[in-house]
């Protein structure tokens, strides 16, 4: 399983990782930043969801290619 993190607060909404992993990020039309699909909201603004291995490739992408470096994916 992998566990994925969102910084949110400090998202620019790119759209990078979106067009990384379109399931499983979003661009809110509210206020313009990247929500994380399944996420759910940890202290400090960080949003977290556990998913299936076979997730990793599209979401490593996500984050190599994030701008500000937000996202991180760790196997648990
Ligand atoms: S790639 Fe990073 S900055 Fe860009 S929308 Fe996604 S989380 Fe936000």
């Amino acid at each position: 399983m992998i566990r994925i993190i969102h910084q949110r607060a400090k998202c620019i909404g790119c759209n990078a990782c979106v067009e990384a992993a379109d399931y499983r990020w979003r661009v809110s039309h509210k206020d313009g930043k990247c929500t994380l699909v399944g996420g759910e909201e940890r202290n400090g603004g960080f949003y977290t969801v556990v998913v299936d291995d076979h997730e990793w490739e599209e979401n490593e992408l996500a984050a190599k290619n994030c701008p500000v470096k937000i996202i991180k994916l760790h196997r648990i």
